[in-house]
């Protein structure tokens, strides 16, 4: 099974589909991050604030795997903007990785009210240049917000990590984002069991037709729309099943169906409005 990859618009590329640890709890992560690995995921999504980094580190060391052969993202948390935070909040991430150098490091949050989102994004420039990690993005971005990181910095981010489902696809910001070459990363790809997403009449019936499970037929819908994606699991028979979705292909109309799903009046997001985190 190969992996299809996303470049990005620094010249790096990205396994399309990875693992996200979010709740996966520190004592659990490294055997259920070397599960993955075991199964052949090859691009790990996790975050300072999952608690688990210590874990996906110990899982990358013990997998013997070559540092080129593994994509990992960590984001800079929010209390950690100004200043020289970021470059101490790197530092600790890359010491529990056990990594030299991390693939991807994200903005978590824009946190408006603080209003030191600019000055987080200008030291991950900076990070950048100084070989602490390949790509640098952003998350939970809105489309305001992108736009004033480009216009005070000159730098676009590599991708905009976002929650992203059927019920909740932020066209405005996919739409942007495809007009300026950033990639959109889907969280919560599976609505987080949030909703019934897996008997929608639109997902059931592609599940159906394609003799695929609900989930393997969202990630694929993901996959299609170019989206990059990590769905979570602890379960090694998820992990595999969230993979094995290679062997088909929707159809145009199927997708459509989905993409019809949401409902357009933001009644969808089933976590935090970014202009709420702070
Ligand atoms: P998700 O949509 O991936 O949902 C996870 C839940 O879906 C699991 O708890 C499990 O119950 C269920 N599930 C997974 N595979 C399944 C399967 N095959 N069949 C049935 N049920 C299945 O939600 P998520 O974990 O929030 O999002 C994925 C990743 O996105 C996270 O792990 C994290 O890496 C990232 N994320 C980022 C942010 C952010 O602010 N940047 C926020 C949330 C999540």
């Amino acid at each position: 099974m190969t992996i299809p990859t996303v470049t990005l618009n620094d010249g790096n590329s990205i396994p399309q589909l990875g693992y996200g640890v979010f709740k996966v709890p520190p004592a659990d992560t490294e055997r259920a991050v070397s599960e993955a690995l075991e199964l052949g995921y090859r691009h790990i999504d996790t975050a300072a604030i999952y608690g688990n980094e210590e874990g996906v580190g110990a899982a990358i060391a013990a997998s013997g795997l070559a540092r080129d052969e593994l994509f990992v993202t960590t984001k800079l948390w929010n209390d950690r903007h100004d200043g020289d935070e970021p470059n101490s909040a790197i530092a600790e991430s890359l010491a529990k990785l056990g990594l030299e150098r991390l693939d991807l490091y994200l903005v978590h949050w824009p946190t408006p009210a603080a209003d030191n989102y600019v000055h987080a994004w200008q030291k991950l420039i900076e990070l950048r240049e100084a070989g602490l990690t390949r790509s640098i993005g952003v998350s939970n971005h809105l489309v305001p917000h992108l736009e004033r990181i480009v216009a005070e910095t000159g730098v676009v981010p590599a991708v905009n990590q976002i929650e992203l489902h059927p019920a909740h696809q932020q066209r405005d910001i996919t739409d942007w984002a495809a007009a300026h070459d950033v990639k959109i990363e889907s969280w919560g790809p599976l609505g987080q069991g949030k909703y019934d997403l897996f008997g929608a009449e639109p997902v059931a019936a592609a599940a159906s037709a394609h003799g695929k499970t609900p989930a393997q037929t969202v990630i694929r819908w993901h996959l299609q729309k170019g989206f990059i994606v990590f769905p979570k699991s602890v379960r090694r028979e998820r992990l595999a099943e969230n993979l094995d979705v290679f062997d088909f292909e929707l159809s145009g109309a199927e997708i459509a169906a989905i993409d019809a799903m949401e409902p357009g009046d933001g009644s969808g997001r089933v976590s935090a409005h970014p202009a709420e985190v702070n």
